[in-house]
C-alpha cells in the first residue's frame, strides 16, 4: 500500500461532520420534549436558509451550521415515540449509526465485486429478512427507496413471467400487441399499486370486493378468476390495510390464483412485518406462498429514510424486467445487486437493515413488533374510555382509526390535537367517516408514551367541545 503526499495543505475532510453529529444529537435529545408537529411552512424555513446562491465558496463547517439552524424548526418530530402519521417508523439507533457510515463510506452498492464489503452486509441482511419473515430462501430480495418501487419492481417481474408463459417476449416486443393482462387488485389495495401498474402500462386494476376492515374477499376473487380466460393474470395482495392494519386472506387467495396461473404479488409495506411474529401466525398463513412481496425498512422496522425492499421468488423474472447488461460494467458471475432494482447506481441502503436486524436479534424482532401492537392495543383501549370516542377498526395490528360523534367534532379533536402539538396522528377517512388514524410504527412508543398519547386526545376532545 503507498500513500500520496499531498504538496498542500488539505482542509480538514471530517470539518463538516462535527456541527452535523452536534446537530444530530441536539435533535435526536429534543424529540421526548418538542413539539411533534412542524412549525411554519417551506416559506419560513426559505427565508431563513436564504435564498441566493452565494458567490463564492464558503466554509464547510459553517454550511452545516446555518443548515441546522434553519431547517430544524421546520422538522416533524416523527422519531418521537408520539408520532403516528401516516405510517413512518423512526430510526433505531444502530440503523441511523450504520446510515451515517453509508454516507461516509459513498459507494456505490450496485456491482457486487467492485464493493464486496457492502454488498456482503446487504446479502446477510437480505438473508435474515427471508429468514424473519417466513419467505422462500432462495427468493431475490433488492433494496428501492420504498415499497412503491418495490411494488413496481414485483410487479415488473410479474408482468415479464406472467406473459413469457403466454408466449409473449415483453424484452424484446414491449407491450403493443401483447396478450392483455388482467390485473386484479383489492379494492382497500394502496395506491402505490395503482402507480405501480400505471407506470408498467398494466393500466388499472380490476377491483375484488373487500370486507368492512379493507380485507379482500377470496369468493369474489375466485368468482372473478373462474369468469376469466385464463390468460395471462396477476393478482395484488395486501400485507396491512393502512386503516385497520387487516391482512388479506393469503391461503385462500393465493391458492385461487395459483390454479388459474396467476402471479401473486403482495403490498406489505409495513404489515409484512406481522410474519416476523410467531403470534401473528394465524392471520399470516399462507404468504410465504406469494411469487412476490414489497416491504418497507423505513416503516416497521425503524431504519431511517429511504429503504424498501422487493423480494421475489423467480428470480430469472426479476433479472429480465429490472437488469442490465452494459459491457463497461463489471458483471459478477452471479447477479449483482443492480439485477434486482429499477436503479443502476445506489446507495448501500441495505446496510442500515443489517445494522437494525443485527442490534435486534431474533427476539428483539419480535419485540418490536409486538410492542407496536401493544401499543395500538393500548391507545385504542385507552381512548375508548373518553366519551363520545369511537374506534372504528378491529385493532388486529398496528392501526387505530378514531371517530367521534360527528364529522366535524372528529375534525375539530384532530385540529385541536395538531395545535397542542403533544402526539401526531394523521386525518383521513374511512368507511365513510372522518377519522383520526394512529399508526403506531416507532420503537420509541412505550407504555409511557401510550399513557400520554391518550391523556393528549382526552385533552383535546374536552377543548374541542
Ligand atoms: C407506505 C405504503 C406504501 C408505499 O410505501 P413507500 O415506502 O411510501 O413508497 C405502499 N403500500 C402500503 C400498504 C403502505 O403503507
Amino acid at each position: 500500500m503507498t500513500t500520496i503526499d499531498r504538496p498542500r495543505a488539505v482542509p480538514d475532510r471530517g470539518a463538516a461532520l462535527a456541527p452535523a453529529v452536534a446537530a444530530a444529537e441536539r435533535w435526536l435529545a429534543s424529540l421526548d420534549a418538542r413539539r411533534v408537529p412542524a412549525a411554519g411552512t417551506p416559506e419560513d424555513a426559505i427565508a431563513r436558509l436564504g435564498a441566493t446562491l452565494p458567490d463564492s465558496p464558503g466554509d464547510p463547517a459553517s454550511v452545516v451550521d446555518r443548515l441546522a439552524a434553519a431547517v430544524e424548526p421546520g422538522l416533524m418530530a416523527s422519531g418521537s415515540g408520539r408520532f403516528y402519521g401516516w405510517v413512518m417508523g423512526g430510526a433505531l439507533p444502530a440503523a441511523l449509526g450504520a446510515d451515517w457510515l453509508v454516507s461516509a463510506w459513498d459507494q456505490n452498492a450496485g456491482m457486487r465485486d467492485s464493493t464486496p464489503g457492502v454488498v456482503a452486509a446487504e446479502e446477510i441482511a437480505a438473508g435474515w429478512l427471508l429468514d424473519l419473515l417466513g419467505l422462500p430462501p432462495t427468493a431475490a430480495v433488492g433494496f428501492t427507496t420504498g415499497a412503491t418501487m418495490a411494488n413496481l419492481t414485483g410487479l415488473g417481474a410479474a408482468r415479464h413471467r406472467v406473459l413469457a408463459s403466454a408466449g409473449w417476449d415483453d424484452a424484446a416486443d414491449g407491450l403493443s400487441g401483447a396478450p392483455r393482462i388482467r390485473v386484479l387488485a383489492g379494492a382497500a389495495r394502496h395506491g402505490s399499486v395503482d402507480l405501480a401498474l400505471r407506470l408498467l402500462g398494466l393500466g388499472t386494476a380490476e377491483l375484488v370486493a373487500a370486507d368492512d376492515q379493507g380485507r379482500l374477499d377470496a369468493a369474489d376473487l375466485r368468482r372473478r378468476l373462474a369468469d376469466g380466460s385464463g390468460g395471462p393474470t396477476i393478482v395484488c395482495l395486501q400485507a396491512g390495510d393502512v386503516h385497520s392494519g387487516a391482512m388479506d386472506p393469503f391461503a385462500d387467495a393465493i391458492e385461487a390464483a395459483h390454479a388459474v396461473g396467476a402471479w401473486v404479488h403482495v403490498d406489505g409495506a409495513f404489515g409484512l412485518w406481522a410474519a416476523a411474529d410467531p403470534r401473528f401466525a394465524g392471520m399470516m398463513r399462507g404468504l410465504e406462498r406469494a411469487d412476490s412481496w414489497a416491504t418497507d425498512a423505513h416503516k416497521t422496522l425503524n431504519v431511517p429514510y429511504d429503504c424498501g425492499v422487493a423480494i421475489v421468488a423467480d428470480e430469472p423474472a426479476l433479472r429480465a424486467a429490472m437488469g442490465v447488461r452494459a459491457a463497461y460494467l463489471l458483471t459478477a458471475g452471479t447477479a449483482d445487486p443492480y439485477d434486482h432494482v429499477p436503479e443502476l447506481s445506489r446507495r448501500a441502503r441495505g446496510v442500515p437493515v443489517w445494522a437494525a436486524l443485527a442490534s435486534l436479534g431474533r427476539s428483539g424482532v419480535v419485540d418490536l413488533v409486538d410492542g407496536l401492537h401493544r401499543a395500538a392495543r393500548g391507545i385504542a383501549e385507552g381512548v375508548l374510555r373518553i366519551p363520545g370516542a369511537q374506534v372504528l377498526n378491529d385493532v388486529v395490528f398496528t392501526q387505530v382509526c378514531v371517530a367521534f360523534e360527528s364529522d366535524e367534532r372528529t375534525r375539530a379533536v384532530f385540529a385541536e390535537l395538531l395545535r397542542e402539538g403533544a402526539i401526531m396522528p394523521s386525518a383521513s377517512v374511512w368507511r365513510g367517516r372522518a377519522v383520526i388514524r394512529f399508526s403506531v410504527s416507532s420503537w420509541r412508543t412505550d407504555a409511557v408514551e401510550v399513557a400520554a398519547t391518550v391523556a393528549a386526545v382526552e385533552r383535546a376532545a374536552a377543548a374541542a367541545r
